[in-house]
């Protein structure tokens, strides 16, 4: 998944502009932007000719079956609600020179996404179809897209030594996410808005320190590639791509 989303940059250059700042800016800046982009995903898949192949810093970084915020002030599993449900969350090691981090996956993560790509099909992202007819609706950007490899790219994005490639730092706050969630900038709607600078009191620029930002971008990619065969039906608006804005 980080291996495409690089490749992505060439191969579908306008996805990038959906998620991270580029329109208006000028061609070096935007030019700069994806570089950006790039090297982060370039942290967990150093090689776009061995995608499958992590980079170092993957050995730093560490599922566990144990909930060690159950009970807490922070409990991210627990304080699931009906607005908002944590997939699962990372903790950094605080103390400098140890690029460690631990994920955990909350129950929810495994019983709102597919677990694996495959169990997913493009016709799934079909929308206002005539029932039984495989081509009548249109291939949009949805929620249904995620599936349990988006929710690890997620949790590996808050890893510090992945996200310091970002050139920013948290020395104010050893162990705090260098990239993190911006409030109301999740999934494939808030990550939108965010750089659409449609989120009160954020920055567009704060796409690059929000980690759906990530993955939302590598989620298109990952099935504008899949999918290119519908999406160049000619019923499709936007053809070779999912059309926008994504379902609600
Ligand atoms: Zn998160």
């Amino acid at each position: 998944m980080a291996a495409r989303a690089q490749t992505c940059l060439v191969q579908y250059p306008d996805i990038f502009t959906y998620y991270f700042p580029c329109e208006g800016l000028c061609d070096n800046c935007c030019q700069d932007n994806r570089e950006l982009v790039r090297s982060v995903f370039n942290r967990v898949a150093p090689s776009t000719h061995t995608p499958y192949e992590g980079g170092d810093v993957l050995r730093h970084f560490t599922i566990v079956g144990v909930d060690e915020l159950e009970g807490a002030p922070n409990d991210m599993c627990g304080a699931a609600n009906e607005f908002w449900a944590a997939d699962g969350y990372c903790i950094n090691d605080p103390r400098a020179g140890y690029p460690t981090a631990q994920a955990y996956f909350c129950d929810e993560v495994f019983e709102d996404h597919a677990e694996v790509r495959s169990e997913l099909q493009c016709k799934d992202f079909q929308i206002g179809g005539n029932e039984g007819d495989e081509v009548s609706g249109l291939y949009r950007i949805t929620e249904e897209m995620d599936y349990l490899g988006a929710s690890i790219l997620h949790e590996m994005l808050h890893m510090n030594a992945i996200g310091s490639a970002t050139g920013e730092t948290n020395e104010d706050s050893p162990g705090a996410a260098i990239i993190k969630d911006i409030t109301g900038a999740y999934g494939p709607l808030g990550s939108r808005m965010l750089v659409q600078n449609r989120l009160d009191d954020v920055s567009p620029g704060l796409a690059f320190l929000n980690a759906d930002s990530y993955v939302w971008y590598a989620v298109k990619c990952v099935w504008t590639n899949e999918c290119s065969a519908q999406l160049d039906s000619e019923r499709q608006h936007r053809c070779g791509r999912f059309d926008e804005p994504p379902a609600e």
